[in-house]
């Protein structure tokens, strides 16, 4: 399999060095040349088959040339180390919680999946992965990361608009992982990281590369917790079909949903949640795509205002918003909603959401039919937000952290300074 950028048609590359480059040499994102399908006898028999074996069947096309098949196996051995269950929340719908990892969000996925990839590829040289982050990336990458030869992390994060916990969970670590709390948004952290790849000089300097949602293989396994799902559900949907409302940040999780559509997962249709951050819900909505600063909400990993893969959306799609609005519909949820939402969830189903999926199961609602049944990601654990979900239900006991033994270093919002922070600890 080769990968193609999403901007320029004649850079194409192998899996190892779409994640190790992170981005394109035009600024793109890298994107399967093609999606491969299963055989409908694969779904027929998704239920007989473990998560492990389904995890290899997706993926390895996804990797040849670059992993053969015992390292993959490893790599995803190493992934799958905790469970993706889909808990019934009332009659047609279930939370899918991807929180039971060592951060408590979905991205650890990802970042244990990457971090594996780049052991596997590593062969002698340093490499620095540069990431920003609104709170869940970070906390996942540090885990990931966590003492992986030859890997230095830089975590770019924006001052005092993560909780306590993600906090703790990206700046307790010490060792290789560094955290960076910058004077501005998650979308200046996110200029500045893609200013440093875009900035030759400095690539020519050092190897760096991103552990962000744009890297590749950041992206891809997020889609087998969709076929987890769909595996769990298979026997429960009888005739319904299934409908999954994904709370969206930087579209990450809903891209690797199309992808394991595009593959033949028998998914209907998606729904896009948004918060007050409502990009892509305009897009939809009209047709132009208009980046905005990102505002804070209670749902915190969300508040991106400038998505890094709508550009693979757009691609996939070949632009074409009708073919767009076919899979994926789109509502967006203020913060009072947010927080009505989690506590008559609580009272009326006993199940206790987070704040980003409650979003999920707003836009869920608002939209599902009759011969549906619908699937919403619970994303992080409600633990994380315990001071959001406080605000509705006052007895939520918090987890507490102690910040003080932990170390972080800090910087203005700007380039220069982002320079000295990577070049004085590389030496
Ligand atoms: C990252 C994150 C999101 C957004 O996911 P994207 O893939 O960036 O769209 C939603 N919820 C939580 C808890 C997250 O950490």
């Amino acid at each position: 399999m080769k990968y193609n950028c999403t901007r320029n048609n004649n850079e194409q590359v192998s899996f190892k060095e779409a994640v190790i480059n992170g981005l394109t040499q035009q600024g793109g994102l890298y994107i399967p040349e093609h999606i491969p399908t299963l055989p409908s006898s694969f779904f027929d028999k998704i239920e007989e088959m473990d998560d492990q074996d389904i995890a290899f069947k997706v993926l390895a096309p996804f990797v040849t040339e670059s992993l053969n098949d015992e390292e993959l196996k490893q790599v995803i051995a190493e992934t799958l180390v905790f469970p993706t269950p889909v808990v019934p929340v009332t009659e047609n719908v279930g939370a899918l919680e991807l929180f039971h990892g060592p951060t408590q969000a979905f991205k650890d996925v990802g970042a244990r999946f990457m971090s594996r990839c780049l052991s596997h590829f590593y062969d002698g040289k340093e490499v620095i992965i540069l990431v920003a982050t609104s709170g869940d990336t970070g906390s996942a990458v540090a885990s990931g990361f966590y003492d992986v030869p030859g890997v230095t992390v830089k975590i770019l994060f924006p001052k005092g608009k993560v909780s306590p916990y993600q906090e703790f969970q990206m700046t307790s670590l010490g060792k290789n992982i560094h955290a960076i709390e910058v004077d501005g948004t998650f979308d200046d952290c996110q200029a500045l990281v893609k200013q440093a790849f875009n900035d030759g000089g400095l690539r020519k300097e050092i190897a760096i590369s991103s552990a962000n949602s744009i890297n590749a293989a950041r992206l891809l396994p997020q889609m087998l917790y969709y076929f987890f799902a769909y595996k769990q559900l298979k026997a429960k949907l009888g005739n319904k079909r299934l409908v999954v409302s994904v709370p969206c940040g930087n579209l990450g999780n809903l891209t690797a949903g199309i992808i394991a559509k595009k593959i033949g997962l028998p998914i209907e249709r998606f729904v896009a949640a948004n918060n007050a951050n409502d990009t892509f819900y305009n897009y939809l909505k009209t047709g132009e795509y208009n980046e905005k600063s990102s505002v804070l909400t209670y749902s915190n990993a969300m508040d991106v205002g400038a998505p890094n893969n709508f550009e693979r959306l757009q691609y996939i799609y070949n632009n074409s918003l009708e073919a767009i609005k076919k899979d994926i519909s789109s509502s967006t949820y203020d913060d009072a909603a947010t927080l009505q939402k989690i506590e008559d969830c609580k009272n009326n189903n006993n199940y206790l959401l987070d704040p980003h999926g409650a979003v999920g199961k707003l836009a869920l609602e608002a939209s599902l039919a009759k011969n549906e049944y619908g699937v919403f990601l619970e994303t992080a654990h409600p633990q994380k937000f315990s001071e959001v979900i406080q605000k509705v239900i006052p007895s939520y006991e918090s987890e507490k952290v102690d910040l003080s033994n932990c170390s972080k270093e800090n910087m203005g919002n700007n380039y220069t300074e982002l320079l000295q922070q990577l070049t004085v600890k590389v030496k």
